[in-house]
């Protein structure tokens, strides 16, 4: 074996464990500094070459304190999944194998792969089988993928070929999305030409939810083609949009029903949730992430579209230099936004393997079990506030009064910074609803009851020297 090879990869295989086995004392949150990070990786431009393993040393010692506790039990913040063994080891063998994940052609098993671990994830969400699947970094790109198949389809019904005459002149779209839907929604619709500022937007209810009136009102008398975008799992409070009823009103119209389900699409595996995401079978595309609930390494997300060929016509990258597969098989570049790419089959492959149907309803159930548990937690102590329903696995703490006052935006900003820089858990804050929360967000399977309840105790002390040193 080449030892330049050998010897960097040992360098990082100690590394890496030794992060992973030190997880349990780190602090969940970056220890170092902007400016300690700049020292420890600035400098001139190399001038000549230095051994693979020395720099691998460099690096880990630079990187370590500016990494995250996300490998972790006790880490709430954002929504984000701890990357399982499993799908650590099929990604470091992908890296190594090399491959180029563009097409049957330039890596044979890895469309494969994502073929089969396609078929899988289309059973497990239950949605329909005929679905094309697009493996993607992540739900944006999948949106982005998603929303292009819905322009296709739905100017193509007017008579527009989009891919061949573009926006300029088209018929317009009227698109509705949800007042509280995730931003990314909004990114990839302004990436196609939408534009952020022609979507309506529709009100919602405490938790997020889109009402179902409203969205009836605004259609009342709009014609044309028409986009309609759902969410399965609210960013802060885990909630769904009316789905079974908004996907009717957007098919009597003959629109298009696209679904952010980043997270909360899989509710859809265990039984005790499924309900939650009722009807969302009955829309035409889906987006969801790899690498928050599947526990996949980032960055992976999955695009899923009913009409297969308003997605393949939304996506083709196609060349005399590029042959086509053969034997029914899908190349991913057709599906994807990008032509070279990550082989990024193997490790949801693997990850789906280890975890199984069960393994995966389990984990989603214990989940939502642990986030109700610790939102009681919480508010057993007099002024912490939950303010949603705890249904999936997201809420939104408040500290003081649930109701708008200046004072408790600063007591509930002041909790969540220094619930960030102590060394229990790590929690991210929001605005909802006009006034400042933390939110929590329970989806690391490394998390377990004891990680809930030291996490709920710390952010009650917490909690209760800021009242202490406020007076109230
Ligand atoms: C995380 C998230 C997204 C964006 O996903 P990325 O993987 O970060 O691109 C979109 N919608 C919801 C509801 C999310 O939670």
């Amino acid at each position: 074996m080449n030892p330049d090879l050998s010897e960097a990869l040992a360098v990082a295989y100690a590394s890496a464990l030794e992060f992973h086995t030190g997880r349990l004392q780190r602090t969940p949150a970056a220890t170092a500094s902007v400016s300690q990070l700049l020292e420890a990786f600035d400098g001139p431009l190399p001038e000549s070459p230095e051994a693979p393993d020395q720099v691998i040393h460099r690096l880990v010692r630079a990187a370590e304190p500016g990494l995250m506790g996300n490998f972790g039990g006790r880490f709430f913040g954002w929504v984000m999944g701890a990357s399982h063994p499993a799908g650590v080891a099929a990604d470091w063998l992908t890296s190594m194998w090399g491959q180029n994940g563009a097409s049957y052609a330039s890596c044979p098993a890895n469309t494969v792969a994502e073929h089969v671990a396609g078929r899988w994830l289309c059973e497990l969400l239950r949605l329909p089988p005929e679905s094309s699947v697009g493996f993607t970094s992540g739900a944006t790109m999948s949106h982005f993928v998603c929303l292009a198949a819905a322009r296709d389809a739905l100017l193509r019904k007017t008579g527009w070929d989009v891919e061949a005459d573009g926006m300029f002149g088209a018929p317009r779209i009227g698109v509705c999305v949800g007042q509280d839907t995730h931003v990314s929604v909004l990114a990839a619709l302004r990436y196609l030409g939408f534009g952020e500022g022609s979507t309506v937007r529709i009100p919602t209810d405490h938790d997020g939810r889109m009402l179902i009136d409203e969205l009836r009102a605004a259609l009342a008398d709009r014609t044309g083609p028409l986009l309609v975008v759902a969410q399965a799992g609210q960013i802060n409070t885990g909630a769904f949009d009316p789905v079974d009823a908004i996907a009717d009103i957007t098919h009597e119209r003959q629109g298009w029903l696209h679904i952010d389900g980043a997270f909360g699409l899989w509710a859809r595996t265990c039984p005790a949730k499924a309900h939650l995401a009722n009807g969302i079978e009955k829309a035409d595309s889906w987006t969801t992430d790899g690498h928050k609930w599947l526990q996949v390494p980032y960055d992976t997300g999955y695009a899923f579209v009913r009409n297969a060929e308003a997605h393949r016509r939304a996506m083709r990258i196609e060349a005399s230099y590029l042959t086509t597969s053969e034997d029914g098989m899908h190349d991913p570049r057709n599906y994807v936004p990008e032509l070279s790419r990550r082989a990024r089959g193997f490790a949801t492959w693997a990850v789906i393997s280890a975890l199984g149907k069960q393994g995966i309803a389990d984990m989603v159930e214990r989940h939502c079990e642990l986030a109700r548990a610790m939102s009681e937690r919480l508010t057993e102590e007099p002024g912490i506030y939950v303010l949603n329903e705890v249904e999936l696995n997201q809420f939104v703490v408040r500290f003081g009064s649930p109701e708008p006052s200046e004072a408790f935006d600063q007591a509930t900003k002041a909790v969540t910074s220094r619930v960030q820089t102590g060394s229990v858990c790590f929690v991210s804050g929001s605005a909802w609803k006009g006034v400042s929360v933390m939110r929590i967000s329970i989806i690391s399977w490394l998390t377990t009851s004891t990680d809930i309840f030291q996490a709920a105790d710390a952010i009650i002390d917490v909690w209760r020297c800021v009242k202490d040193a406020a007076g109230t």
